[in-house]
């Protein structure tokens, strides 16, 4: 391919004129309101160089990306035990399904989908308080980024909190079914509080270094997890990543991904890089319309796809 910078300024020009970039998410007042025309696009790798075109600097939303990092710290607290709570097959269905939660008696079918990840935010909020759960989330998102102004969007927490039926009914139905240690109140104060971790293009691809590297952040050298466990979450990025087009995202980009409804992408190249895109217009599963093409693009010229290139 031509050089990686030259591949992203010109994904950025073509994209900016494309005609069809989503719809933003209407589910979060505060995210509503913003401008569909952002987008942004980093590359990370393992030698500690960044490339990026767009509004790369510019903090959003990240929503369900963070359920990855959620999902690292899960497994360090509880290992394999998580999976008596929480399945690992793709859902088929919508991000916030409840039909499907009630028909599998209160097992989520995997910890991306909201239902699994309000399971593995108890599992992080254990016995304390909220609030030391949420600074534990927010540190390890620090370390992996190597960048301690990472902060929370309380405006986008209390937004999304205002409108939390949904994902509530969710918590509702797990707490009858035994799979929660937790009251339903204190689940969902965590939950969106960690998916209103705002972070830029540059800092999310810098975040995904230790999944693209054996579970070692390569920045510090420090063993985040396992490598074992970094290449299973790379697998449940890659089929449960994305809801519902889990299978066109493998199809069409080839690479573990995780999408979140504030337009993010985290995409991640086993040995060789990590990849962030933002464009907060979604397609119909939620997941962002104009990130998805770019990542298309990219991988297919960079020959970056765990398939083969
Ligand atoms: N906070 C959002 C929700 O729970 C996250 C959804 C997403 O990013 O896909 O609905």
């Amino acid at each position: 391919m031509r050089d990686i910078q030259t591949e992203l300024d010109d994904l950025c020009s073509t994209l900016a004129s494309y005609p069809d970039c989503g719809r933003v998410t209407s589910a979060i007042p505060e995210l509503a309101r913003v401008d569909p025309k952002k987008f942004a696009i980093a590359v990370a790798d393992l030698n500690g160089q960044t490339w990026s075109a767009g509004n790369a600097e510019e903090p959003f939303s990240i929503q369900s990306i963070s359920k990855v990092f959620l999902l690292a710290l899960s497994l360090g607290r509880l290992g394999d035990q998580l999976w008596e709570r929480v399945g690992r097959e793709p859902s088929g269905s919508a991000f916030n399904s409840i039909v499907q939660l009630e028909h599998e008696g209160g097992v989520p079918r995997n910890p991306f989908i909201n239902a699994g990840a309000l399971v593995v935010t108890d599992i992080v909020l254990g016995r304390r308080e909220p609030r030391e759960a949420i600074g534990e989330i927010l540190q390890f998102v620090r370390a992996v980024s190597e960048d301690d102004s990472i902060f929370v969007d309380d405006n986008v927490a209390n937004s999304e909190a205002r409108f939390s039926h949904r994902n509530a009914s969710l918590a509702h139905f797990l707490a009858a079914h035994g799979n929660l240690t937790n009251s339903v109140e204190r689940v969902i104060g965590t939950y969106v509080h960690q998916c209103a971790i705002a972070m830029s293009c540059r800092q999310l691809a810098r975040s995904g270094l230790f999944l693209a590297h054996g579970g070692v952040n390569p920045a510090s050298g420090s063993q985040i997890l396992s490598a074992k466990r970094a290449r299973r979450i790379n697998a449940l990025m890659m089929t449960c990543g994305h809801y519902d087009g889990s299978g066109d995202f493998a199809f069409r980009v080839g690479l573990p991904g995780k999408s979140g409804i504030g337009g993010g992408i985290l995409a991640i190249v086993p040995g060789k890089a990590s990849l962030c895109v933002w464009s907060p217009g979604l397609n119909q599963q939620g997941n962002s319309q104009l990130g998805t093409l770019a990542l298309e693009r990219l991988a297919h010229a960079a020959g970056w796809n765990v398939f083969g290139s």
